[in-house]
């Protein structure tokens, strides 16, 4: 049956479920969505258990919108809207998504808005066709949403136009009567960096992550030319656990390939997908070092990216459903879960995630409806690599600031833009407001504003305790005076040249470029200063070098190479990784429901995949594998 013939059946099914006087005018299949489009909202608004009932019997994700003619032009609802709800509310802003029909109204006071038993919010509904959804304005604004919220309203016809033949193609009948499932391993696999899997059927092909590996000048690019992936065009997806360029950095780079898919990601790992990824090629730019792809190919991955929220269950092909849960690594970080064919098989890739609460987020998913292989990242994977508690790791870093500030000295933290950075600002800001460190400024370089920014924006992504503190005890953290942005090249010119006590935190997390390699050169001679490690260092960074205790680096600096003399004194702080240590690995993977058959490691170096996979096997008997990259498992 052609996916018109399919639609039309629907069309009519639908009619015949509905109650006498509701209408439907289309319905239309748009990436994993089917849509119903309504010529009269309103109806359906009144009619609230129709579509709940709908899509349980027709086993689809199912969204109603109102009929394209039915909404009126932004203009117009902007204008509307002010005119029902009142001024206090504080409206800040109006975000139209012409992909779902609906109007994002920040608002300061988003109660308001929606009124007595939603009274207002009903009242907007009814008379400007769009679906208004309120939400409370972030408390930081973030260029990187504004801009990515834009782009795709400018682009609303071409992605509608995108999301029909993608969804077509999910849609379509299922062709092999054959059964097997696969795993193929393309990167990451003993290494960490160029994170990327390729999961095949008969019928389908997704790549799951496709990350570079950043330290790296040969092999940063994960095994995309093998027989299997190509030509790229024929992959039926790419699903990201999170925006870490380890996992996303050359995602554009299949856009310039031929790729034409979709890609699914949370929206908050859209959001800073697209932020870092700029900064990738801005960095490689300023290094002299190639370009893989340009910044058109970032916006045409924006284009192509479909997002889902944790727990939605979604069909992205004919015999795949994924599912995203909290992986606790960092914001919007997912654990990915596929069911395969009818109840065929059951896999989940970890990503990178954390199996502990932080002050950001809770502790990663480890209970899945079912399950029969897991790919779990493996970081700290060594039987010795164990960080001390979250507890001891604040306290070590609070002393280190203490007797660094007191000699004079500044303290530097390279920081990865997303995730340590937001935590160790809510540790110094805790420890200068209860004065157990001095009132000492802290100063944030690269895009570590930005991606604060972009957390407020999706508070539903952070833990609970924080949410309240941003947002009902009036007292964000994040807007403490103690943090000052360094957003201008006068201001970094000042710091390098005026050296004073207080902090630095600055990307990149690896010390692979960026402002960080500024400030080692201005602070590094110096050895009442201090660098302090709070993230993991892969080998061949220069981050791992100065680790090593290198007492000589080399530093590039406009178009040339120096060697600057390293006399600061250099800490590593354990414990603020947003990895699991090798323990929470072991009970993440013991907690876990149901029991996986078959566990497979990766994203840590060989002796770390090769020894919690053995580890997990002699104490769970559970089978185990570390793979190898280029190596293909048979599941089923
Ligand atoms: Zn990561
Ligand atoms: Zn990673």
């Amino acid at each position: 049956m052609s996916v018109e013939q399919v639609l039309d059946e629907l069309k009519v099914k639908i009619t015949k479920k509905l109650p006498v006087g509701v209408t439907i005018s289309n319905v239309e299949f748009e990436g994993p969505e089917l849509v119903i489009y309504i010529p009269e909202p309103k109806k359906f608004a009144d009619n609230g258990d129709i579509i709940r009932n709908l899509a349980k019997d027709l086993r689809k994700r199912l969204v109603v919108r109102p009929d394209p003619g039915v909404l009126a032009s932004p203009e117009v609802v902007i204008e509307k809207i002010s005119k029902i709800v009142p001024e206090d509310a504080g409206i800040t802003s109006h975000y139209f998504e012409p992909d779902t029909g609906e109007v994002i109204i920040e608002a300061e006071k988003p109660g308001i808005v929606i009124g007595r038993h939603g009274n207002t919010l009903r009242e907007i509904t009814k008379e400007i066709g769009w679906t208004p959804k309120v939400v409370r304005t972030p408390p930081i604004k973030s260029s990187t949403v504004k801009n990515v919220r834009q782009y795709l309203r400018d682009h609303k016809d071409e992605r509608k136009a995108l999301l029909k033949t993608m969804g077509r193609k999910i849609h379509r009948e299922i062709s092999s009567k054959d059964k097997w499932v696969r795993v193929t391993a393309l990167g990451g696999c003993r290494e960490v960096g160029r994170s990327c899997f390729l999961l095949s059927t008969p019928e389908t092909k997704v790549l799951i992550d496709c990350g570079v590996n950043v330290g790296s000048d040969d092999n940063g690019t994960p095994y995309l030319y093998i027989p299997e992936v190509t030509p790229i065009n024929q992959l039926d997806a790419v699903i990201l656990t999170h925006a870490h360029l380890d996992h996303c950095g050359l995602v554009p780079l299949l856009y310039k390939y031929g790729f034409e898919g979709p890609v699914y990601c949370t929206p908050p790992t859209r959001d800073l997908m697209a932020l870092l990824q700029l900064d990738f090629i801005d960095v490689a730019a300023k290094e002299g070092k190639t370009i893989p792809y340009e910044s058109a190919m970032i916006r045409e991955t924006l284009k192509h990216t479909i997002t889902l929220d944790y727990g939605d269950v979604t069909d992205i092909a004919p015999d795949m459903k994924l599912t995203m849960h909290n992986a606790g690594h960092i914001i919007g970080s997912s654990i990915v879960h596929f069911h395969v064919g009818d109840g065929l098989y059951n896999i989940a890739f970890t990503g990178d995630y954390k199996y502990e609460k932080t002050r950001l987020f809770d502790q990663a998913v480890n209970n899945f409806p079912r399950i029969e292989s897991i790919i779990t990242e493996s970081t700290y994977g060594g039987s010795k690599d164990i960080q001390p508690s979250r507890n001891e790791a604040e306290l070590h870093l609070q002393q280190i600031v203490k007797e660094t500030v007191n000699r004079g000295g500044t303290v530097l933290i390279p920081a990865f833009a997303v995730g340590r950075s937001q935590e160790v600002m809510l540790v110094l800001e805790e420890a200068i407001r209860l004065g157990i460190v001095d009132k000492i400024p802290v100063y944030l370089d690269g895009m570590i504003w930005e991606a604060t920014a972009i957390h407020t924006t999706y508070p539903e992504y952070l833990n609970s305790d924080l949410r309240n503190l941003i947002f009902h005890k009036g007292m964000n953290p994040f807007l403490s005076e103690c943090f000052e942005q360094v957003d201008s090249v006068e201001k970094r010119k000042d710091l390098l040249t005026n050296p004073r006590p207080g902090v630095i935190l600055a990307t990149s997390g690896m010390m692979n470029g960026g402002p960080i390699m500024e400030y080692l050169r201005a602070y590094g001679p110096d050895a009442k200063n201090s660098l302090v490690f709070v993230g993991y260092q892969a080998e061949g960074t220069m981050g791992r070098r100065l680790q090593k205790g290198w007492s000589e680096v080399p530093v590039h600096h406009n178009g040339r190479t120096d060697t600057i003399k390293i006399d600061l004194q250099v800490h590593t702080v354990d414990g603020f990784s947003g990895h699991s240590d090798r323990k929470q690995l072991m009970s993440y993977i013991k907690k876990m429901k149901p029991r996986p058959e078959l566990i497979m490691t990766e994203h840590g170096d060989e002796k770390s995949c090769l020894d919690l996979a053995s580890s997990l096997y002699r104490k769970y008997r559970i089978e185990t594998k570390a793979p190898m990259n280029l190596e293909t498992i048979r599941l089923v």
